[in-house]
């Protein structure tokens, strides 16, 4: 499963994206990896081979898959309002989508699968201070979308030990950092709409935040934890969060 410098051979799903181009780059400046992208537009990074595929082909997520010994999953479902009204396509994506990579995981003997969660998968609207890994998923999820990253971190935690497969979630908040095509883009648009005038409660309200760059460090440190014997995170979940939540 090593090439013949001796780097690990890995497939990053969602590369195109945000978040996955930065782990990527931080991938391939570790020296450490061969990487693959796949995802269903072409991520265009020079080199890396990006296989161009859909998630809910089972066939090209298991040859995308074929003699990778690491497998970061970070592709989603765009979160965007219309998307997670399409309920049909967030399943089929986020929870149709994870099933199919880890079935390719167990039948392609890969060794570490590293999910990208989110914090909001135990956000049901009520406020929630300085909580871990302890709490509760939401008993009702915000949204559709929440809904689908519940059901995709606990099919990949369950897949944890089964033909040698170890698994790990990670769960950042809301991420912001270079290629940010959301949170500060949408937050200009509507200050340019003069539309934020507005206070929501005492305006002391929190919300916690994490840079692109933290939560890309944070997948190759769980793929180093889970290669080490009985990995203690094997099986588990982690909020990614970079210090103190943030005024909001
Ligand atoms: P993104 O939309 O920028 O990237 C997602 C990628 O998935 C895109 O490149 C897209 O083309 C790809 N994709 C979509 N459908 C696909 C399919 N059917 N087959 C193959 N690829 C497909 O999203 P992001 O912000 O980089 O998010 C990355 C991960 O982080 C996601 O799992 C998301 O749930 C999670 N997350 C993001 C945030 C955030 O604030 N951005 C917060 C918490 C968790």
């Amino acid at each position: 499963r090593r090439s013949l410098a001796g780097r690990r051979k890995c497939l990053v799903t969602g590369g195109a994206g945000f978040l996955g181009k930065h782990l990527v780059q931080q991938l391939q400046d570790s020296g450490r990896y061969d990487v693959s992208v796949f995802d269903i537009r072409d991520a265009g990074i020079s080199g890396v081979q990006t296989v161009v595929g859909d998630l809910r082909d089972q066939a090209q997520v298991e040859a995308a898959v074929a003699g990778c010994d690491t497998v970061f999953h970070c592709a989603t479902a765009a979160p965007a309002a219309a998307n997670t009204a399409n309920k049909k396509l967030m399943h089929d994506v986020n929870v149709r989508g994870t099933e199919n990579i880890i079935a390719a995981c167990e039948s392609q003997g890969v060794a570490r699968l590293v999910y990208t969660s989110s914090a909001s998968v135990v956000f049901d609207g009520r406020d929630l201070i300085n909580v871990n890994e302890d709490a509760p998923y939401a008993a009702r999820p915000i949204d559709y979308y929440t809904e689908t990253k519940v059901l995709g971190e606990k099919l990949v935690l369950a897949a944890n030990g089964r033909g040698g497969l170890a698994t790990v979630a990670l769960r950042p908040s809301g991420i912001f950092g270079e290629g940010d095509p959301l949170l500060v883009p949408l937050t200009v648009a509507k200050a340019k709409e003069g539309k934020m005038k507005f206070i929501i409660g005492s305006g002391e309200n929190l919300m916690d935040f994490t840079y692109v760059g933290n939560v890309a460090q944070a997948h190759l440190q769980a793929a180093d934890a889970l290669a080490g014997s009985q990995p203690a995170c094997a099986g588990k979940a982690y909020f990614i969060t970079n210090a103190e939540p943030r005024p909001f």
